[in-house]
């Protein structure tokens, strides 16, 4: 049997050693020359390769596809992918959070690993070989690049999603489904810094921590998350900016409300608040406030309440004080967007699961799989994407090798 693979990502060479160790004829073909470029930036160039949590952990991480990813994720479960990876020698520790990482702290190991395991199976890496199409031949499929056609009894496209185009996985997966008659949800940046309509580049450099942020639309609520929250660029990023994106990347109309003192009610805060201009006789409200909040945020959060930063604390209002409280318990933003793929973690978006097995092979076209990033499924930070890409690909390997009678 020959299956040829597209896509030398965290996917496909999985899947390719998966396959080849049970003696099938495998063939990898990869754009870049050479194989695992965005597993190499994974983690900060440390790769957070799955996370060491309970299924239901496993789940609740996932924002799209879980129900599609259960028969992958049981299959090949965190505990079994860090034994596999162990098995090829990479040495792993679990850091804070579950992440697992190497315990070398370098991805480079990963890669390597996975790519001398791939090559001592014996299967032939086609590097620099970039597939445009993909044809079925009646007993198959022609996988072409610019060298020719090959044909294959099965395939695996395991391109990726759009995200990081630098890395090579530049959405080829899409049209390639496309061709075969494949739903495609719009693929959009995920895990990404937030773009509001309101003009928030004068908080660039603010880190915030102990803050929450939520997202409504049509004021039901999409999203809440408290954390860490960072103003760069002119946009929302840090852990709880991009966990928000991944919610509302596909929606339009979205409200984002930022608590900045989750902790304290609204009397509490309002106490609070009149102790600390009481003390602070003859200050600006800007200045009063400082004990409460970063000087930048305290300007911007009270012309925003409607309130003259430099008035002094003692002839502001009842009205003002209010204003602020609201003001610092949900402050309003549109959402215009998110910042673009080359800068989104992850694709929200991708081939619909509707059109695929649990397996990942298409319910249109038999023998054809999708795996890893280029299917419509995608989970939060904390190595559950790697996850996904690990998980899927063995299933579908399994799957094949199961096809053919070869079940190990
Ligand atoms: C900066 C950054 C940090 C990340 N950190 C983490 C992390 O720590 N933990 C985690 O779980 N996830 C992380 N992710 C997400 C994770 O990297 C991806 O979800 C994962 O790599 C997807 O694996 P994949 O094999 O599906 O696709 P990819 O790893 O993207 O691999 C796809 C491969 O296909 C090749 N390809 C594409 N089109 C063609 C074609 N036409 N012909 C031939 N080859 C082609 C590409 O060159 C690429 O090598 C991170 C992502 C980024 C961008």
């Amino acid at each position: 049997m020959d299956v040829g693979i597209v896509g030398g990502g965290a996917a496909g060479m999985l899947a390719a050693a998966t396959l080849a160790r049970e003696g099938v004829r495998v063939e990898l073909f990869e754009k870049n020359e050479k194989l695992g470029k965005k597993l190499y930036i994974t983690g900060k160039g440390r790769c957070n390769l799955t996370n060491f949590c309970d299924m239901g952990t496993i789940f609740a991480n996932i924002v799209h596809g879980e129900k599609f990813l259960r028969s992958a994720m049981y299959g090949f479960p965190p505990s079994e992918v860090m034994a596999y990876f162990e098995g090829l020698g990479v040495p792993l520790t679990v850091e804070r959070g579950n992440r697992v990482f190497p315990t070398s702290g370098k991805s480079s190991d990963v890669i390597r690993a996975l790519a001398k395991m791939i090559a001592r199976l014996g299967v032939s890496i086609k590097l620099k070989s970039e597939v445009t199409k993909i044809e079925s031949d009646g007993d198959g499929f022609k996988i072409c690049t610019v060298e020719g056609k090959t044909h294959f009894d099965a395939v695996i496209i395991a391109t990726g999603g759009a995200s990081y185009p630098a890395t090579g996985s530049t959405g080829d997966g899409y049209k390639f489904a496309a061709a075969f008659g494949h739903g495609v949800s719009e693929p959009r940046p995920a895990l990404v810094a937030l773009r509001t309509h309101e003009d928030i580049s004068c908080l660039d450099g603010l880190h915030l921590k102990n803050v929450r942020l939520e997202a409504y639309r049509e004021g039901k609520p999409i999203a809440s998350e408290f954390g860490e929250l960072e103003f760069i660029s002119g946009e929302m990023s840090g852990p709880i900016a991009l966990t928000v994106s991944s919610y509302v990347t596909r929606l339009d109309g979205i409200t984002l409300k930022l608590d900045l003192k989750p902790a304290l009610d609204e009397a509490t805060l309002d106490k609070r608040l009149q102790r600390e201009f009481a003390e602070r006789h003859g200050q600006s409200a800007a200045s009063a406030m400082r004990a409460l909040l970063p000087e930048k945020l305290n300007t911007y959060l009270l012309r925003r309440a409607g309130v003259d930063p430099s008035k002094k604390v003692d002839i502001l209002s009842k009205e003002e004080r209010k204003a602020i409280i609201c003001a610092l318990k949900g402050l309003k933003f549109k959402l215009a967007g998110t910042a673009p793929f080359a800068e989104a973690i992850i694709t929200s978006g991708g081939v619909s699961v509707d059109d695929l097995k649990p397996s990942g092979e298409s319910k249109l076209q038999k023998g054809l799989y999708f795996v890893g990033e280029t299917v419509d499924v995608d989970a939060l930070t904390g190595g559950f994407n790697l996850q996904i890409a690990w998980a899927t690909a063995r299933l579908a390997a399994l799957d094949i090798l199961k096809s053919a009678g070869l079940e190990p």
